[in-house]
C-alpha cells in the first residue's frame, strides 16, 4: 500500500453524484441502507465514470490500492455502505480494489478507535509507511501502528501469495535497475526509459517505494547488500528517482 494522489472530479461528475446523496438524504435512516446499494447497483454509468477516474491515480497498471499485485477491478467504499450510506457516491470513500481485498478480507469491517476515528488506513489521506514497515526481505508488512497492525490484519497484507510476490518484485527490480545503469552508460536511452516504464508498471508499487525511501536511510548497504552491485547508487541517483516520478 502505498501513498496516493486524489484528484478532483470533473464538475459534472461531482454533480451527479451529489445529486444522488441528496436524493438519499430525505430517506430515514433504514431505507437509506437498502437504497443506497441498490441505486449503486442501478447507476452502471456512474460507477464506470467513478471507476475511470479511480484508475487514473491506482498504482501501476490499474493495481488494487490494498495490495497493489491484482488489477483494480471493484469500487470498494471505504466506510462501506452498511455503516455509512449517505457515504455510497462519495468520491471521497471511493477506492479502487481487487475482489480478493474487497470481498474476501475487508468486505464491511470498518474499525474504530475509542473517538469513533477510523483505524483502517487510507492511501488517499494517510502515509502508509508511516504505520506500515515493509521488510523487503520477507516481503511482509510490520505494524509501526496500531492503525497499520488492523489495516494489515483486515487487508489480509501478509496474505503468503503477497509475501511471496513482494519477495520477487525485489528481485526482479533488482536486476532491472542494475540494467538502467548499464544502459545509462553507454548513452541508450530507449532502454533507458524502457526500465523505467517496466519498474513503474510491475505490481507492488510498494516494493519501489519502499526501496526508494529505504535507499536513504542509514544502513541502506546492508539492506541491498545481496542484489545486484549498483542498485543502491541507482536509488540514490537523482535522475532515476526524477524519471520514476514522472512515470505516469
Ligand atoms: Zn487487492
Amino acid at each position: 500500500m502505498i501513498r496516493l494522489t486524489r484528484p478532483p472530479l470533473p464538475g459534472e461528475l461531482a454533480d451527479n453524484l451529489q445529486r444522488a446523496t441528496d436524493g438519499l438524504k430525505s430517506l430515514s435512516r433504514k431505507e437509506q441502507g437498502a437504497r443506497a446499494r441498490t441505486l449503486w447497483r442501478s447507476r452502471s454509468t456512474l460507477r464506470q465514470a467513478v471507476g475511470a477516474r479511480l484508475r487514473e491515480f491506482a498504482p501501476g497498471r490499474e493495481r488494487c490500492m490494498y495490495c497493489g499485485d491484482n488489477q483494480g477491478t471493484d469500487i470498494d467504499h471505504f466506510s462501506p455502505v452498511a455503516l455509512t450510506p449517505l457515504l455510497t457516491f462519495a468520491w471521497e470513500n471511493h477506492l479502487l480494489a481487487c475482489s480478493v481485498c474487497n470481498s474476501h478480507h475487508k468486505r464491511d469491517q470498518f474499525p474504530r478507535d475509542d473517538r469513533g476515528r477510523p483505524l483502517l488506513l487510507d492511501p488517499t489521506r494517510d502515509d502508509p509507511f508511516e504505520h506500515l514497515a515493509l521488510s523487503l526481505t520477507l516481503g511482509r508488512y510490520l505494524p509501526l501502528t496500531e492503525r497499520g497492525e488492523v489495516t494489515e490484519r483486515v487487508c489480509g497484507l501478509n496474505r503468503d501469495i503477497l509475501t511471496r510476490g513482494r519477495q520477487n518484485a525485489r528481485t526482479t527490480l533488482g536486476f532491472l535497475i542494475g540494467s538502467w545503469q548499464s544502459a545509462r552508460s553507454v548513452a541508450d536511452t530507449s532502454t533507458m526509459e524502457q526500465v523505467v516504464r517496466t519498474v513503474h508498471e510491475q505490481p507492488f508499487a510498494d516494493v519501489v517505494q519502499a526501496m526508494l525511501r529505504y535507499s536513504t536511510r542509514p544502513g541502506a548497504a546492508e539492506v541491498f547488500a545481496d542484489l545486484p552491485p549498483g542498485v543502491l547508487r541507482v536509488l540514490l541517483d537523482e535522475e532515476f528517482r526524477a524519471r520514476l516520478a514522472l512515470a505516469r
